[in-house]
């Protein structure tokens, strides 16, 4: 069976561990990385077709992280999950290729809507191979 793989940068320990927890609870393979550094060095190696990046991480932010995300070329869906939305405008957020932007604190629920939402596009999509 085709493993559905979340990939969620946050420099919060306990948001990467509470949503590492709720979505492995789901069914789904989560990695967490703590700055964008990591999460980059983890999609060396794997594919995800979901990723919750936070925006603002010491180093690298998001905002970069997203962009060259999709420099790479990757066609993930890629959710901000910031409490700095103010910072980093929605136009910018979907200029470097977000595909939405939720502002902490946001319900797992959310998140659940927004992942089930992804992989079902995903497989009703799948003519278009990976
Ligand atoms: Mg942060």
């Amino acid at each position: 069976m085709k493993e559905n793989k979340i990939l969620i940068v946050d420099d919060e320990e306990s948001i990467c561990s509470l949503y590492a927890e709720a979505f492995t609870k789901k069914g789904y393979a989560v990695s967490t990385a703590a700055s964008a550094e990591d999460g980059l060095d983890i999609l060396k190696n794997e594919n995800f077709q979901v990723m919750f990046l936070d925006l603002n991480l010491p180093g690298m932010s998001g905002v970069e992280l997203c962009k060259q995300i999709r420099e790479e070329g990757s066609t993930a869906k890629i959710y901000a999950v910031t409490g700095y939305s103010s910072l980093y405008g929605v136009a910018e957020c979907k200029k470097v290729g977000f595909d939405e932007i939720f502002t902490k604190p946001v319900k797992l629920e959310v998140l659940f809507k927004a992942a089930d939402d992804a992989f079902g596009k995903k497989e009703a999509d799948g003519s278009r191979g990976r």
